[in-house]
């Protein structure tokens, strides 16, 4: 199951308390409860829109090249929604189920299940 091994994969130390951690969904420490990261963070459901594309890429072959490819876009923006960093237009979600032959109800519905699967590690974490 490819689901969970992609998720709060993320290890980060607090540059406050030191203490060594899975990113977490608020992007606060657990200790401590300050900010973990300096830059802000994409609210938890942009990361999984980015999660969610990877996720269809990789269970069906795809290279990031060949999805820019058929989106007539380039490598590294398919890169930077994976990572979370862009969140994609609509639209453009739209094409991507399109190539993994779901509509966009699919997409949504499968983001809503990485959701759950996050909250539940984030609970086992805490
Ligand atoms: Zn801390």
């Amino acid at each position: 199951m490819p689901l969970r091994r992609t998720l709060n994969a993320t290890v980060l130390r607090c540059p406050h308390c030191r203490l060594v951690q899975y990113c977490t969904a608020n992007g606060l420490c657990r200790r401590c409860r300050r900010i973990l990261q300096p830059t802000p963070r994409m609210p938890t459901y942009a990361r999984n829109i980015g999660r969610g594309i990877r996720m269809l890429r990789q269970e069906h072959g795809l290279t990031q090249s060949q999805l820019a490819a058929s989106l007539n876009t380039r490598r590294t923006y398919i890169s930077t929604i994976e990572r979370g960093v862009a969140i994609p237009s609509i639209l453009t979600i739209e094409r991507i189920a399109a190539i993994f032959d779901l509509d966009i109800a699919g997409v949504f519905l499968l983001l809503r299940r990485m959701q759950r699967i996050s909250d539940r590690a984030q609970i086992k974490t805490l």
